[in-house]
Formats: C-alpha cells, sequence, structure tokens
C-alpha cells in the first residue's frame, strides 16, 4: 500500500475533527451570547397534543455523505424517561444536538408541545431543557451565582433549596466560604464530582419541562458517585426527561429506548420489548450487563 496514504487520511480526519470541535464552540459562544429572555417567553405553550416531544420521519446528516438518523419517530408522553443507549459514537449526543436545535433536521419535525423547535427561540428552547453533561458549565464567580446561573430570578432560599436537593450542599457547608467561595476558571479549585454536584443544583433550580442528563461515569469517589447518582434520579422524577444512559437501573426503568450504533438508531422499545428482539440491544445488554444486578 501506498505509505503515505494514510498519515494523509489521519490528517484529513484531524482537520474535520477541528471543524467540527470549532464549528460547536462557535454554537456555544452564539448560545450564550444570546440575552435573557423575558418570562413571558418563558413557557412552552399549552400541551395540544399530549406529548411533549414528537420526532416524526426525522432524517440528518453531518456531512452529505453520510447519512445519520434515518425516518425516525418517537412520541415522548409527559414525564416519561426516555433513555438513550449505543456504544462511543453510535449519535447519542447527536440525538441531543437535535433536540436541543444546535443543528437543524434534513427534514420531518422535531416538536416540543405541537411546536417545530425550529420556529422557538434559543431563550424559549434553553429555559425548557436544562441539560446535565459530562463538560459542565461553571464559570468564574460565587458557587451561588454559578448555582443562581439556572435561574436568574431566582432567590436566595431557591439557591439553598437547589443546593440541598442536588445533595452539593453538603460540600458547600464545607467550603472556605461556602456560598461565597469564589470558583476559579473552569472550577479547577473543586473536584470534578463537585463541578458536576453543582451543575445538578443549577438543573434543579432552572426546573425545566425537559431534562437532558449524560451519566457518562467519571472518575470520581463511591460516595460523590452514588450522590450525583441519587441526584440525577430526583432530577428526572416527574418530569420529560432524556438521558444518555450507561446505568442499568436507568435502562431497565426507561419509558422508552432508543438503541444507536454506527451513527444509526437500530431500535426502539421498552427493555423488555428489546430483550425479546434478540437483535443488538439484546447482544449490547448480554455483552455489559451480564451478571450485573
Ligand atoms: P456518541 O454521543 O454516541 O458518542 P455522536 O453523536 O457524538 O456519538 O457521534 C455520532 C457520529 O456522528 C460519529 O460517527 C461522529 O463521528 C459523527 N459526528 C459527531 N459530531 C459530528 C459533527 N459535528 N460533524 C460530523 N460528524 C459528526
Amino acid at each position: 500500500t501506498n505509505m503515505f496514504s494514510e498519515p494523509i487520511t489521519q490528517l484529513a480526519n484531524l482537520t474535520s475533527t477541528i471543524q467540527y470541535t470549532i464549528a460547536s464552540a462557535e454554537r456555544i459562544f452564539q448560545i450564550l451570547d444570546e440575552p435573557e429572555m423575558s418570562t413571558k417567553q418563558r413557557d412552552i405553550p399549552d400541551d395540544k397534543t399530549g406529548d411533549v416531544v414528537d420526532f416524526q420521519h426525522v432524517n440528518f446528516r453531518y456531512l452529505p455523505d453520510r447519512p445519520l438518523i434515518h425516518n425516525f419517530n418517537l412520541a415522548v408522553k409527559p414525564g416519561s424517561t426516555i433513555a438513550i443507549v449505543g456504544p462511543t459514537g453510535a449519535g447519542k449526543s447527536t440525538m441531543i444536538n437535535l433536540l436541543e436545535h444546535f443543528y437543524d433536521v434534513d427534514s420531518g419535525h422535531i416538536r416540543i408541545n405541537g411546536v417545530d423547535t425550529r420556529n422557538m427561540t434559543r431563550p424559549q428552547l434553553r429555559k425548557n431543557m436544562a441539560m446535565v453533561l459530562q463538560a459542565t458549565w461553571l464559570f468564574k464567580g460565587t458557587v451561588f451565582d454559578n448555582i443562581k446561573y439556572g435561574n436568574l430570578h431566582a432567590t436566595k432560599q431557591d439557591v439553598y433549596k437547589a443546593a440541598k436537593l442536588s445533595h452539593a450542599d453538603d460540600f458547600i457547608s464545607r467550603l472556605p466560604d461556602g456560598y461565597q467561595t469564589e470558583l476559579n476558571e473552569n472550577a479547577t479549585n473543586i473536584s470534578q464530582g463537585q463541578r458536576q454536584l453543582l451543575t445538578i443544583a443549577r438543573a434543579f433550580i432552572a426546573n425545566p419541562k425537559i431534562m437532558i442528563l449524560d451519566e457518562a461515569t467519571s472518575s470520581v469517589d463511591t460516595k460523590t458517585e452514588s450522590m450525583i447518582q441519587e441526584a440525577m434520579e430526583r432530577l428526572v422524577q416527574n418530569r420529560t426527561s432524556f438521558v444518555i444512559a450507561h446505568r442499568l437501573s436507568t435502562i431497565q426503568n426507561a419509558d422508552d429506548i432508543i438503541v444507536m450504533n454506527h451513527g444509526h438508531i437500530v431500535e426502539t422499545g421498552t427493555h423488555n420489548e428489546l430483550l425479546k428482539k434478540h437483535g443488538f440491544y439484546y447482544r449490547l445488554y448480554n455483552s455489559q450487563f451480564a451478571g450485573v444486578h
């Protein structure tokens, strides 16, 4: 084989990776730059269809020659939990990106309470969906302000309550200046687990209709891990939620599971329905969770 082709392919891949990264960063800054919404805009219009989120004939590709999501349909009932599962690169984040309208679908619709997300303003989307993802977004400022950022109209008591619900109050009370402790850039002066608890507190205070969570386990100690898990379970209770799921209990309890592989949705259904199919989910389950209870 041509000794040059391999590195050049790698370089091409790297270049495109960098381009995606820049594109995502630009999008994030656009989103951050958007002005706060007025209170009038806060609520999604009243539910007319009975479904909170409705994916209808959704098609999507990042690149023209690589179709990913093909004719995807899913009606999500209010209060239900949707687990998104699959290996790395399967397309889990892509689903979240579409739901958040970080990208336009190529055809079809994603509607929230009957309204196409393309017709919703960024602040409307942001106020109705909170995300607790792996990369936490904390800024230089006090712990208090970092929690309150989830809802700028929140009172002091709201902030304390959110910290309690998320179990963040436990470590906050042990910080030198408590809630007034200054976080530095990217909050590197607290631990990864503590950053996650703060992000969860921020999600509680935002109190959105739709919650988006990434359960990916990070390098945190067992005690913090179980606090995060408990807080996340509380966060999705009685709320429509999409969870990039890694825990067996989350997957088993989900009302619907979206199973993804190589960028495509390969199956949907409940845990029991999917097991009966003896398909991709069945194999994934057996390879990842066999013997786990
Ligand atoms: P997961 O979240 O399951 O790890 P992703 O949704 O990030 O998977 O990725 C699904 C597929 O889409 C992968 O093949 C990935 O390389 C590709 N992909 C992700 N983001 C982009 C992008 N911005 N542009 C082009 N391709 C992308």
